[in-house]
């Protein structure tokens, strides 16, 4: 099968980064929904343990519980809800509020301007009326980003929004409430970093999908996708490969098949534009369920290194590479 590593250097070298922006780590709320972007969230929760993050974010309790012994405390952005002291559950509507059970703890959600999840800023002080008059645990107000990684004023926008909703809830009364909405985008875009936590996902794990004036944030990719050698034939000028046969050997050449497939969330793309791999050239001929055809016969090959690549060749964005990638392909920490 094929194999994933995961550099345990980068990965430090990028929450460095952010910690540096946000003037601490205990400002990171590291991302670890779906499986830590397809990185694992096993690996990238002990990691980020170590390297001495207290917070998580994920989408589901059932994550939560894989991993809530390696930190203080967790943000649970959606599904069933099930009171524990260390986790905190992201409210989307009134509807939600209302039917809360005792002893939840919330982070509650204000739509600032994405029109995706959390309550309007109109609908703010009936909430926070609520909370009051439940007695409902109120640890957060967050918030999302629609486009913090695009230039425009919408950005701004939001961030207003947010401002207003924190003032308000100050004015409420409420004590020891954090406040968050930046992803990585919004921490890596603000000129300081004004809240309580950055929800840090796709920036821990090495992508800038920022405007070229923010390169300066240099990031590294932490995944690489290697594959190992199945078989091996001399092909001659004219014979072809793999299903349809759409490769036709140029010349007589040394062709080998690597483990790695569609079925392990590769992508399959389009034969007649092969993705060039990071180390062998380019796939030769159709992806199949478990395999790739490449020229020669290395033992172990790097597919990619980082998603980058794959994201511009199939015109995709990072996180749809990673997160496709299959939990039971073995992950390695490599330094
Ligand atoms: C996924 C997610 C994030 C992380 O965003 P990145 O762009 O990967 O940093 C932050 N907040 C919420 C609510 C999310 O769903």
């Amino acid at each position: 099968m094929a194999t994933i590593t995961l550099n345990r250097s980068n990965y430090y070298h990028n929450l460095s980064q952010f910690a540096l922006k946000t003037g601490s780590k205990d400002k990171i709320a590291i991302v670890l929904k779906d499986n830590a972007y397809g990185h694992g969230i096993l690996e990238m929760a002990k990691l980020s343990s170590e390297f001495g993050l207290k917070r998580a974010v994920v989408r589901k309790v059932s994550e939560a519980k894989l991993i809530d012994t390696l930190f203080e405390d967790i943000i649970i952005l959606g599904g069933e809800v099930e009171p524990n002291p260390k986790y905190s559950y992201a409210i989307n509507s009134l509807e939600q509020l209302k039917a809360l059970p005792q002893d939840v703890k919330i982070e509650l959600k204000i739509d600032t301007g994405m029109h995706r999840n959390g309550i309007t800023m109109g609908e703010l002080d009936e909430a926070l009326e609520i909370i009051k008059q439940k007695e409902i645990n109120l640890s957060g107000i967050m918030s999302h980003y629609a486009s913090a990684d695009e230039l425009g004023s919408e950005y701004f926008y939001q961030l207003q929004n947010f401002r207003a909703a924190k003032a308000k809830t100050l004015e409420a009364g409420f004590k020891n409430v954090r406040f968050h909405i930046d992803n990585s985008a919004g921490a890596i875009r603000c000129s300081a970093f004004e809240f309580d936590l950055v929800r840090l996902g796709i920036g821990a794990y090495g992508y800038n999908h920022m405007d070229d004036s923010f390169d300066d944030f240099a990031l590294k990719p932490v995944l690489n996708l290697y594959a190992k050698r199945v078989a091996t034939r001399a092909l001659e000028k004219g014979q072809r490969v793999g299903y349809g046969g759409e490769f036709v050997a140029p010349k007589d050449m040394l062709v080998s098949t690597y483990d790695v497939g569609y079925g392990d969330g590769w992508r399959r793309g389009n034969a007649l534009n092969p993705f060039i791999t990071a180390d062998s050239g380019a796939i030769l001929g159709r992806v199949s369920m478990d395999f790739i055809s490449l020229e020669g016969d290395k033992e172990e090959v790097c597919v990619m290194e980082g998603a980058m690549s794959a994201a511009r060749h199939f015109q995709t964005i990072t996180y749809e590479i990673t997160c496709a990638l299959h939990a039971d392909i073995p992950r390695k920490i490599v330094d």
